[in-house]
């Protein structure tokens, strides 16, 4: 199991990270300042480091030339302001694999997750990437959705929305939780966005695949 530090002092975007990287099979550990960063990334147990650019004690800059400079090789995700264009730009001259604007989807920063560690992943390990549930299968790199033997073409967030409920089957998933995990933790409460995607998906995978509960939200049903 691929273990993740996250380094991030906003404690509502940290918590969004450490709840959506569990629900995605990951293992994660915050902290909130530069220098933990640099120690822990330092340690050796991490396979994927997510860093803030704006850390309090420190810039998150300096925590890439630190680790950089001895000679740490582990994947840095950098995560920078909407406007922090320069920003950007440090960060990979800096030694960052990636980055990624706030505010995010997280589904976005988890594929961005899944390539930096796929780079890094020896032969030894050779992930599933195949979700089955009942007779619905989701290949997560090539994109392709199966019900039985029939293909089903789902937009890109029709996956993300399928591939959710195929990680949590038999479970209820209320809007909020769904409308944060794939429209992002700013996206309008008020949406009825959640409800139309469910629509779509219903009608693509065909029967009583993903029933409604009714006050709370979805819940996806497997049939064999
Ligand atoms: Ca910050």
């Amino acid at each position: 199991m691929n273990h993740i530090l996250i380094a991030e002092d906003n404690p509502r975007i940290s918590s969004f990270l450490e709840t959506g990287l569990q629900a995605h099979g990951f293992i994660s550990s915050t902290v909130s300042t530069a220098q933990a960063a640099i120690q822990m990334a330092l340690g050796g147990e991490f396979d994927l480091l997510i860093l803030d650019l704006g850390l309090p004690d420190q810039d998150g800059l300096t925590v890439l030339t630190a680790l950089r400079g001895q000679g740490e090789t582990l994947p840095i995700i950098v995560l920078t302001a909407r406007d922090g264009i320069d920003d950007t730009v440090a960060g990979l001259e800096g030694g960052a694999d990636d980055y990624i604007t706030k505010p995010f989807r997280f589904e976005e920063l988890v594929a961005r997750v899944r390539v930096q560690l796929r780079n890094r992943q020896t032969p030894r390990v050779k992930e599933d990437t195949t979700l089955r549930v009942g007779d619905i299968s989701l290949d997560l790199l090539t994109r392709q959705a199966w019900v039985g033997d029939r293909m089903v073409d789902l937009s890109t967030r029709e996956f993300l929305l399928a591939e959710v409920f195929l990680r949590h089957p038999m479970q209820v998933l209320t809007r909020e939780q769904l409308l944060d995990r794939i429209w992002g933790y700013d996206y309008d409460p008020g949406t009825n966005i959640v409800n139309v995607y469910v629509g779509h998906l219903r009608r693509k995978f065909g029967g009583d695949r993903i029933q409604t509960v009714r006050g709370v939200g979805y819940r996806l049903f497997a049939q064999a």
